[in-house]
């Protein structure tokens, strides 16, 4: 069982990135359509596999807590403007790849992908797959938003290769959902996991947000009993973190009705032991999966990754990112589209990728995401392995990082060797603390990051 140390839990109280990547996004600068194309040669000459994301930005109401990059509106009408774009962007990325690189991956994310109707969504995928050659037996995923889903739209996803769902819950308690704007009932929800499950969709995924308006441990109980009779294959379950001046659905959260510090952390804890009771596996950062699941067997055999969508078992994948502000990881950069819907428009219809921002790993960026990639996939880290790899000497590249190292050794975070470092039980929710020794670009980085618990 993992050990929940209050006193430490408090004693690291920081607000630090979730290394979906590293260096992280915040670090992107000016990036050029020449630079991308340089780096799709790069990794043609490599081959390898690739994994499509494309975002739909999309929403027809607002959920109050979200910090995501999106567009709300009930004109659907967009939505054909939007995949005519898309579809363009589409044209170019795919001249760009070798035809012999295959699809393992693709994901659509937002937004709501579900904002796009049934036929929209089949078209899309249908383009991809005459534009890239997809694998028979890829993991081909979708986020959907049960409210406006029913058996037809389980039947289109089905029809257009998708054989995961991730969906957002929040909380099942109706105190809450008005206070966030997002009203969704069990029964709805239940109904929709059936459903797609009946249709042969082989994994569901959700999503519980912890430290929203009106939550308690009491109620929150609740809402977790309702999740273990859905019993997804994976729950996320993460922290809300209220940044209003960066976010500004979250302006109309009343901050008078947030649970207090204390009892946020006393539903986090509650929500950890009550998941480890019902058979899940702590995976890392806020993921729990079954023990079946793909994730909890990557990590098991060593091969856990994580990127711009999370935890992933398809390391050696290049990402393609498509649609406004989606991520690109392409050879050895990042990129990132445009974030602003006409900016996005504008590059498409001239012909141009939307790319706009990015950044081309260094060595040291590469030692260090190695270090970070262990430590958050699987809490453990051999010096050896980077020295092999790298050609460097651990302690030396490193000695810096000792003082921070030593004292969290001090404290039982992690066990610190001549060889190894082995994150302990007490460590795995301080995960990101320990990752952030590592990152260099923090002591000058001016963004403001969510909370690490
Ligand atoms: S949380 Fe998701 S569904 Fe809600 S507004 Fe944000 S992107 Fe849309």
């Amino acid at each position: 069982m993992f050990l929940f140390d209050l006193a430490l839990i408090k004693k690291y109280d920081q607000s630090g990135p979730r290394y979906t990547s590293y260096p992280t996004a915040n670090n992107f600068s000016k990036f050029t359509q020449q630079q991308y194309e340089a780096q799709v040669a790069l990794s043609n000459s490599r081959q390898g596999p690739i994994s499509l994301y494309c975002h739909i930005p999309f929403c027809d109401t607002v959920c109050f807590y979200c910090g995501c990059n999106k567009v709300v509106t009930k004109d659907k009408t967009k939505a054909q403007t939007y995949l005519q774009a898309l579809f363009k962007e589409i044209d170019m990325q795919s001249m760009l790849f070798d035809k012999t690189r295959q699809v393992e991956q693709m994901h659509f994310g937002g937004g709501t992908p579900t904002f796009l109707s049934n036929e929209q969504i089949i078209k899309l995928s249908e383009k991809l797959q005459s534009a890239f050659w997809f694998a028979d037996d890829g993991e081909y995923s979708i986020e959907i938003d049960p409210r406006g889903v029913d058996g037809n739209t389980i039947k289109a996803l089905i029809k257009a290769r998708f054989n995961r769902i991730s969906l957002g819950i929040q909380d099942f308690n109706t105190d809450v959902q008005k206070a966030i704007n997002r009203i969704q009932s069990f029964e709805q929800t239940q109904s929709v996991i059936r459903i797609a499950r009946e249709n042969g969709f082989e994994s569901v995924s959700i999503d519980l947000i912890y430290g929203l308006p009106k939550q308690s441990v009491e109620t929150f109980k609740t809402t977790l009993n309702q999740v273990a009779e859905l019993r997804p294959d994976r729950i996320s379950i993460f922290n809300y973190a209220h940044l209003p001046e960066l976010f500004k659905p979250q302006r109309r959260i009343n901050i008078a009705e947030l649970p207090s510090a204390d009892e946020k952390l006393a539903i986090f804890k509650y929500s950890i032991d009550f998941l480890l009771a019902q058979g899940y596996v702590y995976i890392g950062m806020d993921h729990f999966a079954l023990p079946q699941d793909p994730l909890a067997i990557a990590q098991e055999e060593g091969h856990l990754y994580r990127n711009f969508q999370g935890y992933s078992t398809h390391a050696d994948c290049d990402i393609v990112g498509l649609g406004l502000s989606s991520i690109a990881q392409v050879g050895e950069s990042f990129s990132q589209n445009e974030k602003d819907l006409d900016s996005y428009y504008q590059k498409i219809n001239i012909g141009k990728l939307p790319v706009v921002k990015g950044k081309i790993i260094s060595k040291d960026d590469k030692i260090r995401h190695a270090v970070i990639m262990d430590l958050i996939c699987h809490f453990q880290f051999d010096f050896d392995k980077i020295e092999q790899n790298f050609s460097i000497n651990f302690r030396d590249y490193f000695k810096d990082t000792f003082a921070s190292l030593t004292a969290m050794h001090n404290d039982g975070l992690i066990e610190l060797d001549n060889h190894s470092i082995q994150v302990m039980e007490k460590g795995k929710f301080l995960i990101r603390n320990i990752c952030m020794v590592f990152d260099a670009y923090l002591a000058t980085s001016k963004t403001q990051f969510s909370k690490t618990i």
